[in-house]
């Protein structure tokens, strides 16, 4: 399977080119030229399959000879071995036909150890075979930075820099980055906000010449394909444990850079029904004034009590985009162009395409806190904030009380304790045992100035050669 880029500026390039790089030269996302498409009788059979024979399935037409098929399978198998819950994604009831998948039973307690502990292992197969070493640099302000750190720390052929706002994430989001102590991560504090980090780590891609000769940039935010087609897995998943192929499902995703919810929307263009997909948002609701509204106009980024939703632009919108466009790669550079000056319009035919599947719902941090208040009062269960607002969401926005509506559980409650606690939860809530040591451990970070040079000179010192 080729891949090819959402501004229709670039060749079609290969599984393994795409999963080693960033965005496409032309400035867009890679998306496969053709989907897979199953039938609703193949998707029947996988009824009663294990996550990881389910996920085999799933992603072998999109690999599609690059990895032979028993090597895939250890990939996988090895990737979901480090989670600590036998069902590895367990659903579990709030309501009549409404449910909650929890997504992080992980490493690092976030769904996005379900794409990072597999991309590490993905890129260590694939560089090894090529007998090539990369770099790769992100930047965070939360969730990803440690997902990516665990999936990683063990890769051979991979150096890693992580940069993260000096003194602005969380005490649990930086230790669990800060504490891994492996020679190929580094973490760089940069003396600055989040948006610094991230032109930073723009810039560098741009111009990646203060490398050592032969090495390239990799990015792991989810403009990495390998992580949207490892989250696609899960919908199956659900849906199979809830009747489907036979009944339709419904999903509801804390959405913040757009990747999560787009697993599912192409879980739903492969050929599983799902009727409703509900993008929820906290107080930073420019996709919910899109959809509901075809209002996409920036405002000052606010921050939340659900951190990991506090997006301006969420690049993965641009992959719906460009299907919703017929795949018109110039139409979405100009409708990017004018996103990136702050106001975007959608097309009636677009909206009313995207309206079909999606809807849409925006919860501020009160509403958040009464969610997990309420869940916690009648079901004896503690949200995550992220969570709490796709719940929300879910119960604002159902089409039909029949079809199962399952929320994504996006985190642990665990990973804020604040919020949880401003919720009126009594004390802190308690963290699962293997992290459970967590603020004793020895931390490692440098600090660095804002500084393009700076941080260059220190990636270009500890990368070995
Ligand atoms: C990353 C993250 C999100 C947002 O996911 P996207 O794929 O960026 O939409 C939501 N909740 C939590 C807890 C996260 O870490």
């Amino acid at each position: 399977m080729k891949y090819i880029s959402t501004r229709g500026g670039c060749e079609p390039k290969s599984f393994e080119d795409v999963i080693l790089t960033g965005l496409a030269p032309d400035g867009g996302l890679f998306v496969p030229e053709e989907l897979p498409h199953f039938s609703k009788d193949e998707i029947a059979s996988w009824a009663g399959l294990s996550y990881e024979e389910l996920a085999l399935k799933i992603m072998t037409p999109f690999v599609d000879g690059a990895i032979p098929q028993d090597d895939l399978k250890q990939l996988i198998d090895t990737s979901y071995a480090t989670f600590r819950h036998g069902a590895i994604a367990p659903l579990i009831q709030t309501g009549h036909n409404e449910w909650i998948l929890e997504l992080f039973h992980g490493p690092t307690l976030a769904f996005k150890d379900f794409a990072l502990q597999f991309l590490g292992n993905l890129l260590d197969y694939t560089l090894e075979k090529r007998n090539q070493k990369v770099v790769i640099m992100g930047a965070t302000s939360g969730d990803t930075g440690s997902a990516a750190i665990e999936g990683c720390r063990q890769c051979k052929n991979v150096d890693m820099f992580i940069l993260h706002p000096h003194k602005r994430v969380s005490d649990v989001q930086r230790r669990q980055m800060t504490t891994v102590m492996a020679d190929n991560i580094h973490n760089l504090a940069l003396e600055g906000n989040f948006d610094d980090c991230q032109n930073m780590v723009k810039d560098s891609f741009a111009d990646q010449s203060f490398l050592p000769d032969g090495r390239q940039l990799v990015a792991v935010n989810s403009i990495n394909w390998a992580r949207i087609m490892a989250q696609i897995v899960y919908y199956f998943w659900a849906s199979l444990s809830l009747g489907g192929p036979e009944r339709k499902v419904s999903f509801s995703v804390p959405t913040g850079n757009f990747g999560d919810i787009f697993a599912g929307y192409l879980a739903h263009k492969m050929g599983l029904p799902i009727e409703q997909l509900v993008i929820a948002t906290n107080q930073n609701d420019i996709l919910h004034r899109c959809i509901s509204e075809n209002d996409h106009s920036t405002r000052p980024l606010e921050q939340s009590l659900a951190p990991s939703m506090d997006i301006m632009i969420s690049s993965n919108f641009e992959r719906l985009l460009f299907d919703l466009y017929s795949r018109d790669g110039n139409a979405i550079a100009g409708l990017m162009k004018d996103a990136k000056a702050g106001h975007m319009n959608l097309s009636d035919t677009a909206l009313v395409e995207a309206r079909k599947l999606f809807s849409s719902y925006r919860c501020d941090d009160q509403g958040m806190l009464k969610i997990i208040s309420d869940v916690n009062r009648d079901c004896d269960y503690l949200l995550d904030p992220h969570t709490a607002i796709g719940l929300e969401a879910a119960r604002q926005c159902r089409r039909n009380l029949e079809t199962p509506m399952v929320t994504l559980a996006t985190a642990h409650p665990a990973k804020f304790p604040d919020a949880v606690k401003k919720a009126g939860y009594p004390h802190d809530p308690e963290l699962p045992p293997h992290m459970a040591d967590l603020f004793e451990r020895e931390e490692r970070f440098t600090v660095l100035a804002n500084d393009k040079e700076a941080v260059h000179q220190f990636m270009a010192d500890h990368i070995p050669t």
